[in-house]
């Protein structure tokens, strides 16, 4: 089967290898869609990297069963899933404990179902704390902002503020029913919000960039016993905070992630049942298609990202 590795910055290469088998309690899943995730960016422009064992990599998969192993319980032969896999989703097939697979309902796209990112977007949003009525800033609305924004409506949020450098990400923004977009470019942001405001803050401030800047906007944005969600993953370098101002305004300051599989499962689930629903729309949050072959170029978009990038899938 073919399987695409990474050895080092911009070098992913196809490979032929031998088609997995299922062990005892797990699946084979024919691999249908795998998502493009910016956290495997990191490797792929590291100029230090470098292996000469290739690393399968790929965690956002939805495919069908196609084989189970001895002792499966709860899956057939033909269902369809998105699975939380470690072992490599750029891959025709994949092995995956039957515990780390979830059934999808006929009308779900597999192309939607982006188990991992959609989890960990749902436990965000989860973890945010929104309360029916509270004032939202979301910065960063990019695929995953896009489904937080979603999510916290759903929490209850009753005014949703927007905040991004990017003319997709306003549209993207507004779409899915922000009720204020900012251009954080116009360099005025913090007056905005606080303008909208009523000069006190919002009741949450989202970060979901990753970068310095919008650390520091949130903590201006964000009013007096606000909470203060840090959702981004920071890469490349430490931050600085100013705790002071954190500590004044006595924020709860929230750190957006997991890291146990059973966690990314529960948020996953969570995902599903809403994208079932057609209570998260994923459809204008995925801008670029490519087949495996092509994967090294999906990942040069994904670092430059062009007029339009928002989220890159290979299908198969
Ligand atoms: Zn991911």
């Amino acid at each position: 089967m073919k399987a695409a590795a990474i050895f080092g910055p911009g070098d992913v290469r196809v490979m032929d290898i031998e088609k997995p088998e299922p062990g005892p309690g797990e699946l084979l899943v024919e691999v249908k869609a795998c998502g493009l995730c910016s956290s495997e960016l990191g490797m792929w422009v590291d100029p230090n990297f470098k292996t000469d064992d290739p690393i399968f990599f790929g965690h956002e998969v939805s495919g069908n069963v196609v084989a189970a192993g001895a002792g499966v319980s709860k899956f057939a032969v033909g269902d369809r899933v998105t699975i939380f896999t470690d072992r490599g989703g750029y891959a025709e097939f994949v092995t995956v404990p039957e515990d780390w697979a979830i059934k999808l309902a006929d009308h779900v796209p597999y192309d939607w179902a982006l188990g991992e990112p959609i989890g960990c977007a749902m436990n965000g949003t989860s973890r945010s704390g929104i309360e029916v009525g509270d004032t939202v800033v979301l910065i960063g609305i990019g695929f995953m902002g896009g489904l937080i924004q979603q999510g916290a409506r759903l929490k209850g949020a009753s005014r949703i503020i927007a905040v991004d450098t990017r003319p997709e990400s306003f549209e993207l923004a507004q779409k899915l029913g922000a009720d204020h977009v900012i251009d954080a470019r116009e360099g005025n942001a913090i007056q905005r919000i606080l303008e909208l405001t009523g000069g006190e803050g919002a009741d949450v401030v989202i970060e979901a960039t990753g970068k310095q800047g919008a650390l520091d906007m949130a903590t201006e944005a964000v009013r007096i016993r606000g909470r203060l969600v840090i959702f981004g993953y920071h890469q490349g370098g430490k931050r600085t905070i100013d705790v002071q101002a954190w500590n004044w305004k006595g924020l709860d300051v929230i750190n957006a992630h997991e890291r146990d599989p059973q966690a990314y499962l529960k948020g996953i689930r969570t995902g599903m049942k809403l994208l079932e629903a057609g209570q998260l729309d994923i459809a204008p949050l995925l801008s670029h298609y490519f087949e495996l072959k092509d994967i090294n170029h999906a990942f040069l978009l994904a670092k430059s990202k062009p007029d339009g990038f928002l989220k890159a899938v290979i299908t198969f």
